[in-house]
């Protein structure tokens, strides 16, 4: 509750309660500036204001399990109505990066993603997308670092909820909340046409992932059912648009599926879809998901796949898969709770 209010909302809030317009700023310095979401250490905020404020602008999210491989932190958040969500840290070339869920489970169903599988069970709010950065944000603090970087490629398809989504990028963008640059905020989408006219609109300027995974339409719908509704030209020129309003580059994801998508026609079809356009394809070789019958193709064949597409001059960059031992790498975050899921105190976490 706390962490969807902005600025001047939060002062009006706490003017309502009849505290002081400086209890505002100490609030925000707290959570923002010092990354303490916990009341008790708030202690140039009376007792009594502390207990107001808690009981008036909760934070919405408890920890209830965290675990870490190499350079990767996976947490398990128990939202207010006994719900859960993931997020994942990932610590890498100096780059703290938060991967954020923005709904409970998702609609989109794609074949190889352990997300949609329970289908869209419902929305989170914006309070509730941005406090995952504000906690991680916490932990970082207490070594003396920061969140430098936001994917919006945890569970769920943020476009399909932008009356949380986009409020919450202006929060973690606003520099009196969080103060992260627009260029290092990713939303990934499975292709909402209307989202990302939207998002062009909104002047957020944040950079944007499409998530194509195959050169054709035949293909793409076969591997993501939600694109059976939409017509790949018109996702393409509303990427391309964006690209042009922004004046920033588009990435396209392609999660490469052994002997489904990562042969080298699909390459020579993908750099034909994609010619003459300023992008990155960015491969992602398949992370297993249990009870799907789909293999992650060899080193080779991603190589010939990237070599494909560098030869006809399209960029490429393959993401190393991090975090699949606990199951936090792209696409395996589902509840797998309590068996997959090794708990932690907030304590040994500050160690990692
Ligand atoms: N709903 C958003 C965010 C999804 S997660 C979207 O569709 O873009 C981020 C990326 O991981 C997407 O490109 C998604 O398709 C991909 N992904 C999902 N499951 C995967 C898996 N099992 N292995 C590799 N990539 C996967």
């Amino acid at each position: 509750m706390v962490c969807s209010l902005d600025f001047a909302e939060l002062r009006a809030r706490v003017e309502g309660l009849g505290l002081s317009r400086f209890v505002t700023t100490q609030l925000v310095d707290w959570v923002y500036g010092k990354g303490v979401t916990d009341w008790d250490r708030m202690t140039n905020l009376s007792r009594a204001n502390r207990e107001l404020l808690a009981k008036e602008l909760p934070f919405t999210l408890t920890l209830d399990k965290s675990q870490a491989e190499g350079e990767v932190v996976k947490y398990l958040w128990r939202l207010a109505d006994g719900k859960a969500v993931e997020s994942v840290l990932i610590l890498a070339e100096g780059r703290r990066t938060v991967c954020v869920s923005s709904q409970v489970g998702c609609a989109a169903r794609c074949a190889f993603c352990a997300s949609g599988q329970n289908g869209l069970i419902r929305d989170l709010s914006c309070g509730e997308i941005v406090e995952q950065v504000v906690r991680i944000n916490g932990v970082l603090m207490e070594k003396g670092e920061r969140v430098s970087h936001v994917v919006f490629m945890g569970m769920g398809e943020p476009l399909h909820n932008r009356s949380a989504v986009f409020p919450a990028l202006r929060h973690l963008t606003d520099a009196q909340l969080l103060g992260i640059s627009r260029r290092r905020i990713t939303v990934s989408t499975v292709g909402v046409v209307e989202g990302i006219h939207e998002l062009a609109q909104s002047g957020l300027d944040v950079n944007l992932a499409l998530s194509l995974h195959a050169p054709t339409q035949e293909l793409r719908r076969r591997l993501i059912p939600y694109a059976r509704e939409v017509d790949l030209g018109s996702l393409l020129e509303a990427v391309a648009l964006y690209a042009a309003t922004t004046g920033r580059n588009a990435t396209y994801e392609y999660t490469l599926i052994a002997g489904v998508n990562d042969q080298p026609e699909h390459a020579e079809g993908l750099a034909d879809l994609l010619d003459n356009q300023q992008c990155t394809v960015n491969c992602i070789p398949y992370n297993p998901v249990p009870g799907r019958r789909l293999e992650r193709p060899s080193r080779e064949s991603v190589s010939a796949f990237m070599r494909t597409l560098r030869r006809r001059n399209v960029v490429a960059t393959c993401r190393i898969t991090k975090g699949d031992d606990i199951a936090a790498a792209c696409g395996q975050l589902a509840l797998q709770e309590p068996q997959a899921i090794v708990g932690n105190s907030p304590q040994q976490l500050q160690l990692i």
